[in-house]
């Protein structure tokens, strides 16, 4: 098994990307995904949020009051902290889980938006990064997207910068040309050192 961490700033291409490599064969694994996941209807760790931050955070149907929560841990580090002791170790185990799923040959590409920013470049035998300049990716939140401008901002603001990620990265995607030129990027990532280097660890000859 090959494990490929994937990450890039917001609105750099990521899930462009590893919809392609899904395409192609790889078992993918999406970050935001799994943490909603972890706190839907019925989760424990949604009954545990209740507990320590109010029944409020849930609504009449039963799911997470995501804007509530938001509100109640804004600057507010202890409430961060706790939030994420409740759904850390359930992404980490539901993240492992589908890793131990997977077939042993699989490239296996984890989407991990934050993965410079938690600092877990080091569970992955390869990082990609989505490399694009924060004017474009602006441009396409706000034009694509139809994110207010200002919100925008605030969330490129809020990730780490684009050097911190291109030091991180093992392979570098550029994206901002055509999305043409980005799917033949992937291809080309894919075929040229995926494939191999998998193919490679299996034999085990790396
Ligand atoms: P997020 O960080 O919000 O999860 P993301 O990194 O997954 O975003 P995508 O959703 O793949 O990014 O792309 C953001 C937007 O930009 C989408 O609307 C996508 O279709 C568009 N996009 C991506 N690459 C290109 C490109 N090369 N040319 C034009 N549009 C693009």
């Amino acid at each position: 098994m090959l494990r490929v961490g994937l990450s890039g700033g917001i609105g750099s291409g990521k899930s462009t990307v590893s919809q392609r490599l899904a395409e192609l064969g790889a078992v993918v694994l999406d970050a935001d995904r799994i943490a909603r996941e972890v706190v839907e209807p019925g989760a424990p760790a949604l009954a545990e949020i209740a507990d320590r931050f109010g029944a409020h955070l849930v609504t009449d149907e039963g799911a997470l009051d995501r804007p509530a929560l938001a509100a109640v841990v804004f600057g507010d580090e202890s409430a961060r902290r706790d939030l994420e002791a409740i759904t850390h170790p359930r992404i980490a185990e539901r993240t492992a889980a589908l890793v131990g799923g997977a077939p042993q040959d699989a490239v296996v590409v984890h989407d991990i938006p934050l993965l410079v920013e938690l600092d877990r470049v080091g569970d992955y035998a390869l990082t990609v990064i989505v490399d694009v300049p924060e004017d474009v990716r602006l441009h396409r939140l706000v034009e694509l997207r139809g994110m207010e401008e200002e919100q925008a901002r605030a969330r490129i603001r809020a990730q780490a910068d684009d050097r911190a990620r291109r030091a991180a990265a093992d392979v570098l995607l550029p994206n901002s040309g055509t999305l043409e030129e980005l799917r033949s990027r992937v291809d080309r990532l894919w075929w040229d050192r995926l494939v191999p280097f998998e193919a490679n660890l299996r034999l085990g000859r790396k």
